[in-house]
C-alpha cells in the first residue's frame, strides 16, 4: 500500500508515529540468526534477543569493510550495512562484540553484531582500548542523564527523553522519563541483549519507581529480529495514567497503551512556540493525539477556541481528559479522519486564525517520499485555504526520509498554488532532549514550520 495518502481504511492511531531513529529503508528477508550455542536440535531456535549478554565486552570477531567504504565509520557513523562488509574473521553470534577494521585490518571502531539485520554492526566505541561492558554502558547513560540535567529537564514532576539512540551514542535505545517512571524502547538487538546492564545503570542514575518496556515488537525492532512484548522490567507500573507537568500545564500520560512511549515529548517546545501566537485566534489542531498543541494554545496561548481532531478514539479520549484537567473549556474534541474533516471544513467555508498540522509519518521509506510529499501538499494546501488573512500555519513532518529542503519546497509549491504569501517565522525541530548526532543525520526527523499566511 502506498504511503503518504489517506489509504482507504487506514487505521489512524495505530503504531508509533515518530521513530526517533533509523529513518531509512531496510528490508530483511534473512532468517533469524541462530545462537552459537544452539545444538543440533530439531526445535526451532529461540528468539535471538532472549539471550542475556554478560561479557567482558571484548570482541569475538573482526569485521572487515570493503575498500573505499570505511570513511563514514572513521567519521563515527554507527551503522554498518551488510553491503559495506568485505568479510568476517571469526564466527560472531548475534549480540557479540566485534571490531570493525579496514580491508587491510586497521582498527576503526567497536560495535555489536547482528546477522538478523541488514544493519550488521552497530558501532558504539571508536577507541580500541574500550570494552563494551557494564561500566561502559553506565558511563554512556550517566552522560545522557547529565545532559538532561543541564537542559533543566530533571524536574521529577515533568517528563524528558533521557536517551535518544544515536544522539546519545546508544544506537537502538530510547528512554523516556515520565515523572518517576521510565519507558524504554528498543530498536536494536545489541541494546536488547544488554537490558539488564542498562536497567542497572538507569536505576543508579535516576532511581525510578519502575521501568517499562514499550513498543519493542513494533516497526524497526522487527527488522532486528526482536521479539520483546511490552512489560514491566523493573519496579512497578503506575496504577493508571501518570500525570506530568510542563510549565503551567499537566498531562495525563498512558504509559501502557499510549502512542510512542506515551506522549510526544519531541513537540514540547513547538507547542509553546505555537501557543505564543495563538492569542484570540480560532485554532484548528488536526492530528491532535492527546491534545498537546490544542490545550497549550487554549490555556497558555489564550486562544479564542480550539477544534482538535484525531482519527483515534483513544487519542481523542485522552485529549478530552487533558483539556478538562487543565480547565480548557473552549476546546472541542472530535474523532474523525483528518483528511475528510479538513475537506468538510473547507467546503463549508470555515475560517481559522491558526491551523496546526502534525500528521503521522507519511513516508516510512525513501521510495515513499514523492507520495508523502503529495500528501503533505494536499493537506497544507487545504489548511492555507482555511486560514484567514494573517493566519498562522504550524505545519510538521516527522518523516525522516522527507528532508527539510523537500518539506520547504512543498510549502513553496503550496504558496504558488494558493496564491497566498507564506512567510516563515520559524523552522524548528525536535526539543533539545532529542539530540541528533552530526555523524548520523538520519536521526533528524522532525520539521515544524511556523508561518504567517497573508
Ligand atoms: N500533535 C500531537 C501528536 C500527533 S501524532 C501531539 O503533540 O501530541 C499523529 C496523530 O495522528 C496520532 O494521534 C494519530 O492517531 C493521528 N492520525 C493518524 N492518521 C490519521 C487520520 N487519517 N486522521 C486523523 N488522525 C490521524
Amino acid at each position: 500500500m502506498p504511503e503518504g495518502r489517506r489509504p482507504p481504511g487506514r487505521k489512524p492511531g495505530s503504531g508509533p508515529r515518530h521513530d526517533a531513529k533509523d529513518n531509512r529503508r531496510r528490508r530483511d528477508s534473512r532468517p533469524e540468526g541462530r545462537r552459537r550455542d544452539d545444538g543440533p536440535s530439531v526445535e526451532p531456535p529461540p528468539p535471538p534477543t532472549a539471550r542475556r549478554v554478560d561479557e567482558p565486552g571484548l570482541p569475538t570477531a573482526t569485521v572487515l569493510v570493503k575498500a573505499k567504504r570505511a570513511r563514514p565509520f572513521f567519521g563515527r557513523h554507527p551503522w554498518v550495512l551488510d553491503t559495506a562488509i568485505e568479510r568476517v574473521e571469526g564466527t560472531p553470534a548475534d549480540g557479540d562484540v566485534v571490531d570493525l577494521a579496514t580491508h587491510e585490518g586497521r582498527f576503526i571502531a567497536r560495535g555489536i553484531w547482528n546477522a538478523s539485520s541488514r544493519l550488521r554492526v552497530r558501532l558504539y566505541a571508536f577507541d580500541s582500548g574500550v570494552p563494551l561492558d557494564a561500566p561502559f554502558w553506565r558511563s554512556r547513560i550517566q552522560t545522557a542523564v547529565a545532559l538532561r540535567r543541564a537542559l533543566g529537564l530533571d524536574d521529577r514532576a515533568g517528563a524528558a527523553r533521557l536517551i535518544n539512540s544515536e544522539g546519545d551514542d546508544l544506537s537502538g535505545l530510547i528512554v523516556d522519563r515520565y515523572g518517576d517512571h521510565l519507558a524504554v524502547q528498543l530498536t536494536s538487538l545489541a541494546m536488547a541483549g544488554r537490558l539488564d546492564a542498562i536497567c542497572d545503570a538507569l536505576e543508579e542514575a535516576v532511581k525510578p519507581a519502575g521501568i517499562l518496556l514499550r513498543g519493542a515488537d513494533r516497526g524497526l525492532s522487527k527488522l532486528e529480529g526482536l521479539h520483546l512484548p511490552d512489560r514491566v522490567i523493573r519496579g512497578t507500573a503506575p496504577d493508571g495514567p501518570v500525570f506530568i507537568r510542563e510549565g503551567n500545564l499537566s498531562w495525563g500520560v498512558d504509559l501502557t497503551e499510549g502512542q510512542k512511549t506515551g506522549f510526544y515529548l519531541d513537540q514540547r517546545e513547538n507547542r509553546r512556540a505555537a501557543a505564543s501566537l495563538a492569542r484570540d485566534r480560532r485554532v484548528l489542531d488536526l492530528f491532535c493525539y492527546s491534545g498537546g498543541f490544542a490545550v497549550t494554545c487554549a490555556v497558555t496561548g489564550s486562544a479564542k477556541s480550539v477544534l482538535a481532531v484525531d482519527g483515534s478514539a483513544k487519542a481523542t479520549a485522552l485529549a478530552r481528559a487533558n483539556a478538562d484537567f487543565n480547565g480548557a473549556a473552549n476546546v472541542t474534541v472530535e474523532t474523525a479522519d483528518a483528511f475528510t474533516r479538513i475537506d468538510s471544513l473547507a467546503a463549508s467555508a470555515e475560517k481559522f486564525g491558526m491551523v496546526i498540522l502534525d500528521p503521522p509519518k507519511f513516508a516510512r521509506s525513501r521510495g515513499a517520499i514523492d507520495e508523502a510529499l503529495r500528501a503533505y501538499h494536499r493537506i497544507n494546501r487545504v489548511a492555507v485555504d482555511l486560514l484567514e488573512p494573517g493566519g498562522i500555519l504550524v505545519t510538521c513532518s516527522c518523516s525522516g526520509s522527507v528532508s527539510r529542503d523537500d518539506f520547504l519546497e512543498m510549502l513553496s509549491a503550496v504558496a504558488q498554488r494558493s496564491g497566498r504569501q507564506i512567510a516563515m517565522l520559524e523552522c524548528r525541530g525536535a526539543a533539545p532532549d532529542h539530540p541528533v548526532s552530526a555523524s548520523c543525520l538520519e536521526g533528524e526527523y522532525l520539521k515544524c514550520v511556523i508561518a504567517r499566511v497573508a
